[in-house]
This record gives structure tokens, C-alpha cells and sequence, in this order.
């Protein structure tokens, strides 16, 4: 299977017919327990859904066949991931994070891993001088997120996983923004993949979840593994069965979102309005070339930071009729959102940006949509 491309994986991987009834779809076993021999011998290789269940298992086969990784977990959602993941460190270790990134990790290194006795940093993770400075010090992690959320800055990831590792790191990526299907950072380097599948795998806005892949089954994957059957974040059956029939469509949804997000922003781009397209396909975007090297497609996020500031992007916001003006990402209806209004008392974006998840409805009407918000 690990031999296919990506969009035949995407459909086959943990798709093996059920052996009982020869059905095409996967049943979904919602059992919490598995009935075991009288001295606890596991019969069919479960006992009790917090430790593994079959729905989740055959979603967590096409994570590791989609990212090339060795094993992989699956929980309750992509924060809980990332907490799991990190929780798993020993307090005192130093962990170093991008300065553009997903807010809700932003909430937890600046709130709860240093209770755990983390300590943070956050570094411009494209200016490799500036990570190599800050990996002089002893590193237990180096954390990536390309493209970020939510300027779409792109770092290479090969190249901070040399860095990475030199400094005895391990290299994690938050593979969210542009899935396997797009970008494979186990390839190119990196240790472990993170992903909401809140966002593409599910696709269609219905379902929370978390994954992590990893490139070894080895003592620290297996730590994680505990620590998330002893502390619990685990995905239900019934969310593991929305993303894995997620997954089925994935390449088909990715080649459209992608094409959509190039139409768009190609027309704002050229736009008088408009101030700045952030989308890595542009040839203009400061790390297109980072991205063109390491990235199939450039991916369906982008941010627009409109001339005329906060109350030009609200404005545009107000007026678009078929973008939902909503948070998260990844579905099929196209959205955007005014972040500065989201992020609480000190917003980090620009008051004038506004992110956007292109969907997949006819490009030329996302295109239309904008024009006439644009005025
Ligand atoms: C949404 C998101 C997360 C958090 O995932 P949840 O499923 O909402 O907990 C992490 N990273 C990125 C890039 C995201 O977009």
C-alpha cells in the first residue's frame, strides 16, 4: 500500500473489506468492551476502548500509510494531541515554538505547559539563523507549522529538521494547513506529524479529532501512547468512522480547494483594494520558493490585508454573501474570518487581515463573491 500515490492511498489505506460480512464501507464498533478470557487473555486484540477500538485503528492505518510514518495515534482533538504529545516531556525540557501559529497553541505554551514546567520559546521559524541561535541551548522539541496560521508564512522543513536534530531535538510538524496529500514532513525530516482532522481529513465541518503520526515506534511514541489511554483524549468510534470517510475523498477535495484558492487569489492579488494576498503559490509570497520545493500544491488558506484597515476588512467581511463568516477551516463551505476580532484583548493580526478557507463551491463564484464585496 505505502507503495501507491497519495490519492489512491487516501482512498484504500485501513479499507480492507470486514471479514464478517464482506462490506465495502467499515462498520463502526461503538463497543466500550471486548470480551476477554478468564484470565484477561485478549481474544481479538481489544478489551476496552480507551485502549484502542477497530474503527480507530483503521483510521490510524491510513495516517501512517498517508504520512509514511511507523505507527500513529488518534484523540479527541488536535489540542488534545499537541497536549498529549507535549505532556509526554520531561519537565525542565525546553521546547521551541514558531512566532506565527495555530492560537490555540498559542494559549497553551503561554498558559499551560509552563504549569508542566516546560520552557517556551517562539522564534521566526523562516529565519534559520535565528533557530540555529536559539538551538545553541539544550532543545527537547522543535515545533513546525507550515504554512502558519495565520500570516501562511512557509518554513523549510527539511532544513529546520537538520537544525532540529543537531541540537538532539525532536522535530514535530503540524501538517493541518496542507495534509499528506500536499506535503509529507516525515520525508523530509521531521519525527512526528500533527494534524487537526477537524480541518481537511474530516471535510465536512462535523467532526473533532487529533492525530499524531510518527516516523519510529519507539520509546517515546510508546510514552505517548500510554499517556493517552491513562489520561483519556481519546477519539470516539463514530468521529474515528467520520474521518476516515473523510479521508476517502480527501484528494479529490484537495485538488479543488487548491484550484479554487489559486483563482482567488490571483484576482485579489490584482486587486486595488487589496493591500497584500498572503497564499505561498503567488510567486510574490517572500517563501513561494521554500513552498514550490517541499509542497505538491500551495493549499486553499490565505490571508488578505485589505487597504483601508479594520473597519475596510469588516466591511468586506459584512458584504460577502457566500463566505460564512466563521472560525476553523477545512470544509467544504468557504470561510472567512476577521482574526484580530477573535483573538481576544491582544490580537496578534494585523486589524486589516482576513483569513479565508477557501471551499468548494465554482470558483469563479468565490471570485464573483469577492468583487462585489470589494465594491
Ligand atoms: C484547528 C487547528 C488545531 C487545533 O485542532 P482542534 O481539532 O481544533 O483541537 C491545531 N493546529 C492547526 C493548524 C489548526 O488549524
Amino acid at each position: 500500500m505505502t507503495t501507491h500515490r497519495p490519492c489512491t492511498l487516501a482512498v484504500h489505506a485501513g479499507n480492507h473489506a470486514d471479514p464478517a460480512t464482506g462490506a465495502v464501507a467499515p462498520p463502526i464498533h461503538l463497543a466500550t468492551t471486548f470480551r476477554h478470557g478468564p484470565a484477561g487473555e485478549r481474544i481479538a486484540g481489544y478489551e476496552y476502548q480507551r485502549e484502542g477500538d477497530p474503527t480507530n485503528d483503521r483510521l490510524r492505518e491510513a495516517l501512517v500509510a498517508l504520512e509514511g510514518g511507523a505507527t500513529a495515534l488518534t484523540f479527541a482533538s488536535g489540542m488534545a494531541a499537541m497536549t498529549t504529545a507535549l505532556e509526554s516531556l520531561p519537565a525542565g525540557s525546553r521546547v521551541l515554538f514558531p512566532d506565527d501559529c495555530y492560537s490555540g497553541l498559542r494559549m497553551l505554551f503561554n498558559e499551560v505547559l509552563p504549569q508542566r514546567g516546560l520552557v517556551i520559546e517562539t522564534v521566526d521559524m523562516a529565519d534559520l539563523d535565528a533557530v540555529r541561535a536559539a538551538c545553541a541551548t539544550p532543545l527537547a522539541v522543535l515545533w513546525i507549522e507550515t504554512p502558519s496560521n495565520p500570516l501562511l508564512k512557509v518554513c523549510d522543513i527539511a532544513a529546520l529538521a537538520e537544525i532540529g536534530h543537531a541540537a538532539g531535538a525532536l522535530v514535530v510538524a503540524d501538517n493541518t494547513f496542507a495534509t499528506p496529500l500536499l506535503q509529507r514532513p516525515l520525508a523530509l525530516g521531521a519525527d512526528i506529524v500533527m494534524h487537526s482532522t477537524t480541518k481537511y481529513f474530516g471535510g465536512h465541518s462535523d467532526v473533532l479529532g487529533g492525530a499524531l503520526v510518527f516516523a519510529r515506534d519507539d520509546a517515546f511514541a510508546k510514552q505517548v501512547a500510554h499517556r493517552l489511554h491513562v489520561t483519556g483524549g481519546v477519539l470516539a468510534p463514530f468521529s474515528a468512522w467520520l474521518i476516515l470517510r473523510g479521508c476517502r475523498s480527501l484528494g479529490a477535495r484537495m485538488a479543488m480547494h487548491c484550484a479554487n484558492a489559486r483563482k482567488l487569489a490571483e484576482f485579489l492579488a490584482t486587486h486595488p483594494a487589496v493591500e497584500r494576498v498572503n497564499w505561498p503559490g503567488l510567486p510574490t509570497h517572500p517563501d513561494h520558493a521554500v513552498a514550490a520545493k517541499q509542497m505538491r500544491d500551495f493549499g486553499a488558506m490565505l490571508s488578505v490585508e485589505l487597504r483601508g484597515g479594520r473597519e475596510a476588512a469588516l466591511a468586506v467581511a459584512g458584504r460577502l454573501r457566500i463566505f460564512t463568516n466563521a472560525t476553523s477551516l477545512g470544509g467544504c463551505e468557504s470561510l472567512v474570518e476577521h482574526r484580530a476580532s477573535v483573538e481576544g484583548p491582544n490580537p496578534r493580526s494585523p486589524q486589516n487581515l482576513l483569513r479565508i478557507s477557501v471551499g468548494l463551491e465554482d470558483g469563479d463564484d468565490l471570485v464573483a463573491d469577492f468583487r462585489q464585496a470589494l465594491g
